[in-house]
């Protein structure tokens, strides 16, 4: 059954509204779930879904219902999960939903995956292909759900697939899917790394895999999938790779190696962007982009806010904005970019352990300031292995403390070092997101840099 006439969609913001109204314009019957009630449940309403607003789910909600479909707030364990899995109802997620509603003529998929870098990549092929002359977007976990633009105007999409949205999947199947890279990330959703590093292997469902070479445990996913590989190394590549050589990104899956662009071309600057770019590239070449675009597309791109972005310089310091780090295996990109650092973190961890990123970066440290939810872990790492290092410790429980932040960091800082906002977790704990995190961070180092100013 791919689309049935019954269907029950749990959450209702932007994804799973937008899933709620396409199987309404079919005139499937909806059932719409949510624990908040809001504007867009009362649309959904009023075009006739059965909207129910509960802190707990009631089964009997089930009834009748032929399929689920499941925003990324549910996890496995959850009760709607458990008791749809127990009644034998498919659940599935918004881009399962969209794929399954692709008619004659759809776009095809270029899929972007991994802990870290989607939407750096996935913003990246999508300039490349726009650059080609196709018709294109980036869709998916980016924001912007494909269930709207399964059937638009587009030649080739390009789509960021978080591991939640893969683990509902089963018939979604890429052109090509590119697994960017895998540290340990949502372990509380997914139950163990085994099981989140499976969900990220749906992305090669459709038989072409582009496969970071530098991660061991990448490799090994890939070893367990039929799919057709193409590697991309930061090193020279060999026949058959994606790699750089002479400081240059290098296609070398023909006869000869093709230089595609400088490294220095790539930004923002850090090596992990260099081995975002090398995937986008090598997803653009399985729909025939020419290398020529793509090296353009590289050299034009306009890099996303939040992610490893120069605020400010003032004084010799360097304030840059990473927020967008909400995993330690994204902090450790941005720590390894500077030489001199104060980092500000916290936040939630997620039950991810920080202690080997500290270990590694804290020689890099002059200071560290501290916020959020699990600071006092970030703090116990540091203690351990930066006994010496100067550690503020901030209470403060709203988005005042960033003014805070800014001046503890500030003091810290002396000429030559970048004051850097990687937090290593998530902001919900004092944020509304890590947009909000970055923009409240932005605002008092400026404030600050003003103040001193006059
Ligand atoms: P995602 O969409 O997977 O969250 P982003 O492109 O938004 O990825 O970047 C998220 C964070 O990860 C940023 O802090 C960024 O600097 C960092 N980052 C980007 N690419 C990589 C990579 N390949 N490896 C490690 N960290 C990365």
């Amino acid at each position: 059954m791919r689309i049935a006439d019954n269907v029950l969609v749990a959450g209702a913001r932007v994804a799973g509204a937008a899933c709620a109204d396409v199987l309404l314009d079919r005139g499937a019957t909806v059932t719409v779930y949510d624990r908040t009630d809001s504007e867009r449940m009362r649309e959904l309403a009023a075009r006739g879904a059965r909207c129910v607003v509960a802190d707990e789910f009631d089964p009997a909600l089930l009834a009748g219902v032929e399929q689920v479909v499941l925003s990324p707030g549910f996890p496995p364990h959850h009760p709607i999960a458990k008791a749809a899995g127990e009644a034998g109802i498919e659940t599935f997620s918004e881009p399962e939903l969209a794929w399954r509603l692709r008619g004659p003529g759809a776009a095809r998929w270029l899929a972007v995956t991994g802990t870290n870098g989607k939407t750096t990549t996935t913003t990246m092929l999508a300039a490349m292909l726009e650059t080609a002359g196709l018709r294109t977007a980036a869709l998916g976990n980016i924001g912007v759900p494909l269930v709207h633009a399964a059937n638009g105007p587009f030649d080739v999409i390009a789509v960021e697939l978080s591991s939640y949205q893969l683990h509902w999947s089963s018939e979604l199947a890429p052109t090509a899917g590119a697994v960017l890279n895998l540290a340990p990330d949502h372990l509380d959703w997914h139950g163990s790394f085994d099981a989140y590093a499976e969900a990220k292997a749906a992305v090669w469902r459709g038989g072409q895999a582009v496969v970071n070479l530098d991660d061991p445990s990448v490799v090994a996913l890939a070893k367990h999938t039929d799919a057709e590989a193409t590697g991309f190394t930061l090193n020279h590549p060999e026949r058959g790779q994606f790699g750089v050589a002479l400081g240059f990104l290098v296609d070398y899956t023909g006869p000869e190696p093709v230089q595609i662009c400088s490294v220095d071309d790539v930004h923002p600057a850090g090596w992990h962007n260099v081995a975002n770019a090398l995937a986008a590239a090598a997803l653009a070449r399985q729909v025939g982009v020419a290398h020529a675009d793509i090296g353009d597309a590289l050299r034009k791109y306009v890099p996303e806010p939040h992610r490893n972005v120069t605020l400010v310089e003032h004084g010799g310091v360097t304030w840059v904005d990473d927020s967008k780090a909400t995993n330690p295996h994204a902090a450790a990109a941005a720590l390894a970019s500077y030489d001199s650092i104060v980092w500000v973190a916290g936040g939630q961890l997620k039950g991810v352990d920080v202690d080997g990123l500290v270990a590694q970066y804290a020689p890099k440290m002059r200071g560290a300031v501290l916020i959020g939810q699990d600071r006092a872990l970030v703090a116990d790492a540091l203690a351990r292995h930066a006994p010496g290092l100067p550690v503020v410790v901030l209470d403060g429980r709203d988005d005042a403390v960033m003014t805070e932040v800014a001046s503890h960091a500030a003091a810290l800082a002396e000429p030559g070092d970048t004051v850097l906002l990687s937090p290593a977790g998530a902001s919900y704990d004092m944020f509304t997101s890590y947009a909000h995190r970055g923009d409240a961070f932005a605002a008092a180092a400026r404030a600050l840099i003003e103040g001193e100013a006059e």
